[in-house]
């Protein structure tokens, strides 16, 4: 379960808008909460903010190409587009 305070900061993570479009240029585009997967419990994995089309998109996404892929398209990885983002909250 997530904490009150979990809740709060996940609503502001995903009001900054997609955090991949962010780092291609267009600020603002309406997200969805990622979890990043690390060993542990999910309800303690960090969220990144990503946009239905980075998200789940078939050839574009983190879920449709797989992590590997998806950082070697857009030459970023998860745990930096999450450290742009905590630092914006
Ligand atoms: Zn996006
Ligand atoms: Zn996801």
């Amino acid at each position: 379960m997530a904490t009150k305070s979990e809740k709060e900061k996940y609503r502001k993570i995903a009001e900054l808008g997609c955090s991949l479009c962010r780092h291609l240029g267009s600020e603002g585009t309406p997200a969805e909460l990622h979890h990043i997967r690390r060993s542990g419990v999910r309800s303690s994995s960090p969220v990144i903010p990503l946009c239905p089309y980075h998200h789940r998109g078939s050839n574009t996404s983190i879920h449709g190409m797989g992590r590997k892929r998806f950082e070697g398209e857009y030459g970023i990885s998860e745990e930096q587009l999450l450290e742009q983002t905590l630092a914006l909250i």
